[in-house]
């Protein structure tokens, strides 16, 4: 079976866990601080801070933006729900802006126009959610200019997009937001078994993300309401959760990172490959915004189901027949029953649920041969004939 996603674990990522298992410290070592830095150093910003996944990694971001009960977050549909799910956790109001019909990434045109009706009902939103999918950087210059108009924190989930390029600048830069989330959860880019990351350039939101990430206690004097006590004081200025990264995961992290460009470049390599094989297919392959070179996480393509002789769950059975398993990237958020129930209706996204009728996504990672890459394109080619 080819599946849709894999990590690569090699022997060094292997040497450098057994490393951290001989040494000293399991957790709040010196292994997560390198790996932060190099991380930080490699994207171009000034602070990163590590945590067990990119979902809490979203949550202290928000809460470290100022999010909490009566304001809102607003990210795209077309998401892992985790981006529009770490607004609820801080007690805010979720709201969707509707993707570019070409590039599947949250439209700057739709952010304007919704921005200009909330501004007249007084409804701004606190934080905004640009979602880089599949590893394609939106058009971030866009929205840095919307966030500087209509003041509203603008934090990157950059879960797809380590390694991706973005005008002269490295996604995670931070060069037009505030904050960047990536995810190294198994099936994407880089892993740690479970991980994420915050990057800034700003020290009060680094200090803030620094607390959240275990339990609001700081030995920080300057974060202190008095002088230390002695030697062995903390305080807890704050409410903060336990979202510590392990020196095992940072290590893993860490030598991920030494092979990332060479994912990348391999990604980028499997993705010409695709788009030059599937041309006379009836298939719409990914289209790439000027000045964005993406990592390409997932390879997605759109069908017009309504003129094939086949549906979508056939599609998706007989490409299982023939060893490949396909997936779907994503179902509209704003569809899911958790948010039905909080008021959000069929329809409310039109270009998003569009892209749902007719998306599903080809298997694509750093292993896959181009045997493997060629036996999926003859199945789709069969199937779709
Ligand atoms: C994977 C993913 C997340 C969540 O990542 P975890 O590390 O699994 O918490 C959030 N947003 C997007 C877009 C993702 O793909």
């Amino acid at each position: 079976m080819i599946y849709y996603g894999k990590q690569n674990i090699n022997e060094a990522d292997i040497q450098a866990v057994v490393d951290v298992l001989k040494s000293d410290f399991l957790t709040q070592g010196p292994v997560l601080e390198q790996f932060e830095r190099k991380v930080a150093d490699y994207c171009g910003a000034k602070y990163a801070v590590a945590v067990t996944n990119a979902t809490s990694a979203l949550h202290i971001a928000c809460k470290a933006a100022g999010l909490g009960h009566g304001g809102s977050l607003w990210t795209s549909p077309i998401t892992f729900t985790a981006s529009a799910n770490c607004g609820r956790y801080c007690g805010a109001n979720v709201d969707f802006v509707d993707i570019d019909k070409a590039t599947y990434n949250m439209s700057p045109a739709s952010l304007e126009q919704k921005l200009k009706k909330a501004k007249a009902a007084g409804k701004l939103p606190k934080v905004v959610v640009p979602v880089h999918l599949a590893g394609q950087s939106c058009d971030m210059q866009a929205i840095y200019k919307l966030a500087q108009e209509y003041g509203f924190t603008v934090l990157e989930d950059a879960s797809h997009a380590i390694g991706a390029d973005y005008l002269d600048t490295k996604v995670g830069s931070c060069a037009y937001s505030d904050m960047t989330v990536f995810s190294f959860h198994p099936v994407k880019i880089i892993t740690t078994g479970e991980g994420g990351l915050v990057l800034t350039n700003n020290e009060d939101l680094y200090k803030k993300l620094c607390l959240y990430r275990s339990h609001g206690i700081t030995r920080d004097d300057e974060l202190m309401t008095h002088e230390a006590d002695g030697p062995w004081y903390y305080q807890q200025v704050d409410l903060g959760y336990n979202y510590r990264m392990t020196e095992l995961q940072a290590a893993l992290g860490y030598s991920q990172m030494d092979r990332l460009d060479e994912f990348v470049a391999r990604r980028r390599q499997l993705v010409a490959r695709y788009d030059e094989l599937l041309k006379d297919l009836p298939v719409i392959t990914p289209h790439v915004l000027d000045g964005a070179n993406p990592s390409w996480h997932l390879y997605m393509v759109w069908a017009d189901f309504s003129k094939l002789s086949i549906d979508k769950v056939q599609l998706f059975a007989e490409m299982k027949k023939r060893g490949i398993v396909l997936n779907l990237h994503y179902i509209p958020v704003h569809t899911q029953p958790y948010y039905q129930a909080l008021g959000f209706k069929q329809g409310n996204f039109p270009v998003s649920e569009k892209y749902y009728e007719g998306i599903f996504t080809l298997p694509l990672y750093y292993s896959l041969t181009e045997k493997q890459q060629d036996e999926v394109v003859a199945a789709l080619k069969e199937v779709l004939k």
